[in-house]
Order: structure tokens, then sequence, then C-alpha cells
């Protein structure tokens, strides 16, 4: 069997639901599952219900139009969520009632969302003669821990394959949502049903893992930089994660974990360009392949250098450096250092002042504005000789100055970090050159 998990985009509308049936019907002989997302824009209406409902204002009726409106939209019985809606609407009211809103009341206010659009999506597929049957994960065996808002898995016993065997017609299960060992209802983190999807997959050993989207899968460079990025076939975990930081944010590789463990492919689609293979993310990395992936960036970074002459032979001085950088929230991406400084950078500007202060109490501090940071990523460029080489190599012919470059020792990618005027001359310059 396969797991395709929808998003909440993918269901926005009736016209995307029926696109939705159409994409699982055309490929029913790979038995799917499917894992849903709410419907567009429900979840966050359910989060500002559950900040309002305490002070009194809060208003279930959006989210019983917009559900209402879709069930008219798909010709489906307009009472068919009676139950779950009326169920909300009282939660709600309860909550005004006390003024209350605990972390375990927010998550069983937020199940509402997916708990609907399971059953829509149930319902479209069996009026359009494809037999499906809505599944609350909590129902079935997702079981979590306690930590509300964003509970983590307890490790499956069997339970879930189990549980679903005894279904009848394709299954549509809830994403994003758990119980924990007292039955109550929890919540993943939000986006949480990409996770829901690899933990099913996991639980029920699929075949693939797809998950639908609204792209082509995870793109060589940004194509609104280079003009020849193209979508990129196959990729392994290990780029995937590096990938995901830089702007590929189409998956985020920790909510694909379960999947990895058990050697399972997962593969981002195209709801509008169905046919498209996508990218497909494998548990293993393929040795024949080209050692270069991607080439990605990210802008606006700022070059912090410290200089320190009594760093010479110091220890606990980087650590020193990284507490204060953590006291201030500032993600630093990539550092080198010398016997006497460091230099390093950092993307939060309004944090940058007070963080530099401080800093200056160990060495005399410089910043620089306007440099962006570029990452050539692939596994191969552990195993194959001189991509250093070519890169460098390539960025001196296109005349871009190198500031500062970076290379670990797993050698997953390369850093650089750049002027910023230069971006678009050097990726199109590495981009071309690897691909
Ligand atoms: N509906 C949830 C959210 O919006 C989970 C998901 O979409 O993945 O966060
Ligand atoms: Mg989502």
């Amino acid at each position: 069997m396969i797991i395709m998990k929808f998003g909440g985009t993918s269901l926005g509308t009736a016209e995307s639901i029926q696109n939705v049936f159409r994409i699982v019907r055309d490929r029913v002989d790979q038995d799917p599952v499917l894992v849903v997302s709410a419907h567009a824009g429900v979840t966050n209406s359910l989060v500002e219900i559950a900040r309002t409902a305490p002070g009194g204002d809060a208003d279930v009726s959006e989210i019983e139009d917009l559900h209402h409106r879709l069930l008219q939209d798909l010709d489906l019985p307009v009472a068919l969520l009676d139950e779950q809606l009326g169920e909300m609407a009282d939660l709600v009211q309860g909550m005004k009632l006390v003024s209350e809103a605990s972390p375990r009341v927010r998550d069983l206010l937020l199940s509402f969302g997916e708990r609907c659009s399971a059953r829509v999506v149930a319902a479209y597929f069996n009026q359009q003669g494809l037999p499906a049957q809505a599944v609350d994960a909590f129902e079935v065996g997702l079981r979590t821990d306690s930590n509300f808002g964003r509970a983590r898995p307890v490790a499956d016993d069997g339970r879930i394959a189990k549980n679903m065997s005894k279904l009848e017609g394709i299954p549509i299960l809830t994403g994003f949502l758990g119980q924990d060992a007292d039955g109550n209802i929890t919540t993943l983190g939000r986006n949480g049903s990409d996770f829901s999807a690899a933990l099913f997959g996991n639980a029920l050993d699929a075949a693939e893992i797809q998950i639908w989207t609204d792209v082509d899968g995870v793109m060589t460079a940004d194509p609104r930089l280079v003009e020849g990025a193209r979508p990129i076939p196959f990729m392994s975990f290990g780029e995937a994660s590096e990938l995901a930081y830089y702007g590929g944010k189409v998956l985020h590789p920790a909510t694909i974990l379960p999947a990895i463990e058990k050697s399972i492919p997962v593969r981002v689609l195209n709801t509008h360009n169905p046919d498209n293979p996508g990218t497909v993310i494998l548990p293993v990395y393929d040795e024949s392949s080209s050692p270069v992936r991607a080439v990605v960036h990210k802008k606006d970074i700022h070059l912090i250098t410290l200089v320190s002459p009594p760093m010479l032979q110091q220890h606990g001085f980087l650590a020193k450096v990284f507490r204060i950088a953590e006291a201030h929230e500032v993600d630093v991406d990539l550092v080198a250092t010398s016997e006497v400084s460091i230099t390093m950078t950092a993307d939060r500007a309004d944090h940058l002042p007070a963080f530099c202060e401080e800093l200056g109490e160990l060495g005399e501090v410089s910043v620089e504005p306007d440099h962006a940071l570029i990452c050539v990523v692939g596994q191969g460029i552990a195993h194959t000789h001189g991509i250093a080489a070519q890169v460098l190599g390539t960025l001196f012919e296109a005349g871009v100055h190198v500031r500062v470059i970076s290379q670990g020792a797993i050698k997953v990618n390369i850093g650089l970090v750049i002027q910023q005027v230069d971006l678009k001359k050097a990726v199109t310059a590495l981009h071309s050159h690897f691909f």
C-alpha cells in the first residue's frame, strides 16, 4: 500500500477536493491510504477561537459556514458534520463559560478541523462510487505523550496495523492528531500532518509515502533567481535535511524520520501536475548519482567578525560566543575560526545590536550587512575529488569574491558567504556549472 497525504490547500475548495478524488482514483490499484489536513484556513481559525474564547467573544459561525459551503458545493448532505460541528460549538461555549483554554482543551478544539475534513473527503469519495471511510487517528491507535500542542508519538506495537486491517474501503485518516495514555486527543504541532503520514507509513509498512503539495517537488535552485532551475528527481535524506533549511520548505526533514527508520521512500508531488514524478527522498544514498544536488541560498545575512588576541590557546572561548548567541536568539548558520578570530553569519538583524554589544566584551567586533549565504548541497561532495576547487574556480571566473568558506567533515554541503550584490551572478554560474 501507499500513503497519500493531502494538505489543507489541496482540500480548500470543492474543485480541489474533486481534483484529489481524481488523483486517488487513478491510483487505487496501489492500495492508497489517505492522510488529510483540515481544510485550508480552518486550523488557523480554531487557533484564534482558542485564544479568544476565554475572553468571551469567540465565534464559530465562520468555521460552520466554511464547512456548510463545501458540503453544498460537493452536493453532499449539509447535515453531514452536524455531530462534529455541534460538539465543537458546545466546547467553545464551555470555554467561554469557564474563561479557560487549557492546552488539553485547545488540542481537543483543534482536532475538529481534521475530523471534519476526513469526513467530507470520505463522503465525497463514496458519492463518486469509490468506497472510503473516515478514520480518526486516535481511534486506530496513534498514541502520543501528553505534551499537548506538540505531542510526541510513543512506539507503535502493531496495534495500528491490526486496527486498520478491519476497515473497509479507502481509509481517510486524520492527520495532525493522536491520543495520550489517558484517552485525551493530542496534536503533533502545526503542520503535523506530514509527520502523521510518516508515522502511518511506518506502522503500515507502506511501499511509498506521498506528500501532495502545490509544487513540482524540490528545485535545484530558486527558480526566481536562476532560469534553468528544475525539479530534483531524487535525493538522500541527508540532502533533504540541508535543503529544507534553505527555502526548500516543501518538507520538514524531522517529520519523515519514521519513514527513514523503515527505509520507506518519501515522494513530494504536485496536485496541479499529478503526472510529474516530483522529488523522491530515498533512505539510502545512491553513489552513482551526480555529486551535487542543488545550489541554494539565503539572503540578508550579516557577517560578524570577532577578533580577540586572548582567544589564542584559550579553551571555552567558542562556548562563550555561542552562549551569547543563544541568549540573544541569534541563529548562527556558518562559522569559520582562526587562532585569533571567529567569523560567523547571523540573520536576525533586530537582535544584532544587543548581541554585538555583549560580544564586544570578548574582543573587537565588526558587522558587515548585505551579504548572502550560498550552499552547494550534495552527498556526493564527500566522495568526489575537487568539488570545492570547482566551486571556487567557477566563482573566480564569474568575478565573485568569496568572503568566507566552510565545509564540514561530513561534506554534505559547501557553504560560502559573498556580497549580496553578487548573488544572482554567483548562483547562476554555479548552477550552470553543476547542472
Ligand atoms: N491542520 C494542521 C495545521 O494547519 C496540520 C497540518 O496542516 O499539517 O497545522
Ligand atoms: Mg500544511
